[in-house]
């Protein structure tokens, strides 16, 4: 038996009429960049996040990057982030010239820790190297970060917050859904995301207009009136017509996927009494992109569970400050110590919507099992 870790397979037989439809008529208008299924995308995930404008574009990646290059972010900026997320965070800051800052996490929600942050933020601006300009918070593993406490920060320190919720969207925060926080948002549809397209996409949120507009420029090449009009430097950004004609079907049943997850995610709970599981803090919604448990026998366990035909994944196996591409900063074993202990006892099972409850109590009885040896 083979045990999917995310089950796009099951997941297109749901969906194969609409997409092959969908496709169709792209195939048939042939506007294959910037065609109509664009607009359209657009205008439903405003409506899903909750935010004036959704800024359809060509990776999660390249989400984060249109706010931070409409804002000027470059040499000299700090930008402050979790040292607990996948590389692309602090690559955006990197790419750019500026310099990632990073703040350690939360122990239960891993996501950054505000407190940590303010006392980051003021030091950095006390030391008068770098101006504090910007920070990314992640919504690790589809949790919402504490945007209460992180707007807070902002407001005081005068931070433009850019909410990377590459595997958030679909997460709520106190009745406020993932994507509406912070000056921008960014997403990821990356196939693997809760919600994936065929190949590479992303999206950039945010209410304000004048930065929707700079954005949109910078998709295209800095385009200003028209395509021989140039007004700055931009990027070949653009969404495909055929991965937005794709990402309409499956945002159609995304809200019943995203009720599936969380019905797993409570299966799960109740199986693995062994393991610290999940916290989802009160008022929050998780979109579930990862479940992820601690454990001290992380690795007798990922043998069990990969003999019993069950695969399992590190989300995160080195914390960023420790990438050897950031040696030049001189971070150092020990600077990060919650980052660091989560990045030696974490490890993600199979989560998707099509999950079944015999599979997670095979799960539960193998790590019960397996904790029982010991
Ligand atoms: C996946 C991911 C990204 C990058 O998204 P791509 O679409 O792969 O470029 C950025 N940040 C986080 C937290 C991610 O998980």
């Amino acid at each position: 038996m083979n045990i999917p870790f995310i089950d796009l397979k099951t997941q297109y037989t749901h969906i194969q009429e609409a997409v092959g439809a969908r496709i169709q008529a792209v195939l048939a208008h042939g506007q294959y960049i910037m065609g109509p299924e664009i607009d359209e995308l657009e205008t439903e995930l405003a409506r899903f996040a909750g935010v004036k404008h959704a800024i359809s574009c060509s990776s999660g990646t390249d989400a984060l990057l249109l706010p931070l290059m409409a804002i000027g972010i470059g040499p000299g900026d700090a930008v402050f982030t979790t040292p607990f997320t996948f590389f692309a965070t602090a690559e955006v800051i990197s790419l750019l010239g500026a310099t990632p800052v990073f703040v350690d996490i939360h122990p239960r929600t891993f996501n950054i820790d505000p407190e940590k942050l303010r006392d980051t933020v003021k030091r950095v601006k006390r030391e008068g190297k770098l101006k504090a300009k910007a920070v990314i918070p992640v919504d690790l593993f589809g949790l919402p970060a504490d945007y209460d406490a992180i707007e807070a920060i902002g407001q005081e320190e005068d931070l433009f917050i850019l909410e990377d919720t590459a595997q958030g969207l679909g997460g709520v925060y106190k009745g406020r859904p993932a994507g509406s926080f912070g000056q921008a948002a960014a997403t990821s549809f990356f196939p693997a995301k809760p919600l994936g397209a065929y190949g590479d996409a992303g999206a950039t949120f945010t209410d304000d207009d004048a930065l929707a507009e700079i954005m949109r420029s910078l998709r295209i090449h800095g385009q200003g009136i028209d395509k021989y009009n140039n007004t700055r430097i931009g990027l070949n950004a653009r969404m495909d017509t055929i991965q937005a004609a794709i990402l309409l079907c499956k945002l159609a049943i995304f809200p019943q996927e995203l009720k599936a997850r969380q019905k797993a995610a409570d299966l799960y709970e109740v199986a693995l009494s062994g393991l610290e599981t999940p916290f989802v803090p009160k008022g929050y919604k998780s979109s579930w992109a990862q479940y992820s448990v601690l454990s001290d026998h992380r690795e007798l366990l990922q043998e069990a569970l990969g003999k019993a035909g069950i695969p399992t994944a590190v989300y995160y196996v080195k914390s960023l400050h420790l990438q050897s591409v950031y040696a030049g900063f001189g971070y150092k074993e020990g600077d990060f110590p919650v980052s660091e202990h989560a990045s030696q006892r974490i490890f993600s099972l199979p989560m998707h919507p099509y999950l079944d409850e015999a599979i997670i109590a095979k799960i539960g009885a193998c790590v019960t099992e397996t904790l029982n040896t010991l």
